[in-house]
């Protein structure tokens, strides 16, 4: 991870936080297959939530287990080189979640953040939506 330059990190950053992302499309694919009828990328909500099922106040974040810092998760290392360039980043990605995840949760939004390592296998995916479905 780390041969990577910070420039070529910051294209595939750039790349990963757009819109319609693989993980983000599969848990768009499963919601559908479940009878889930949502909406995307709610500009008009804080945070901008990946999903958004208005009918239930549902918002739902697809994130990158890297650059959301999923704790406990292999996939979230700190780079060893540019360290301050990288910690600097990743934490105040870190603290936005966390405050865009409060305020949308005192407006009355059930927040649910499914990481991009559950999506790599069908019963880790199914057990992330089966919370969201549950409330529904
Ligand atoms: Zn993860």
């Amino acid at each position: 991870m780390d041969r990577i330059s910070p420039e070529k990190r910051s294209n595939n950053m750039a790349r990963v936080r757009g819109a319609n992302t693989k993980p983000e499309k599969i848990v768009r694919s499963a919601l559908y297959k479940k009878g889930c009828r949502f909406r995307l990328h709610s500009k008009d909500l804080i945070g901008k939530p990946d999903i958004v099922i208005p009918k239930q106040k549902i918002a739902i974040f697809v994130h990158g287990c890297f650059w959301h810092q999923h704790k406990n998760c292999s996939r979230a290392t700190r780079p060893t080189s540019n360290k301050n360039f990288w910690n600097t980043k990743l934490d105040k990605n870190m603290v936005r979640d966390a405050k865009v995840q409060k305020e949308l949760q005192a407006l009355g939004w059930k927040v649910f953040t499914i990481w991009e390592c559950q999506t790599k296998t069908e019963p880790s995916l199914t057990k992330a939506l089966r919370r969201i479905l549950n409330v529904r």
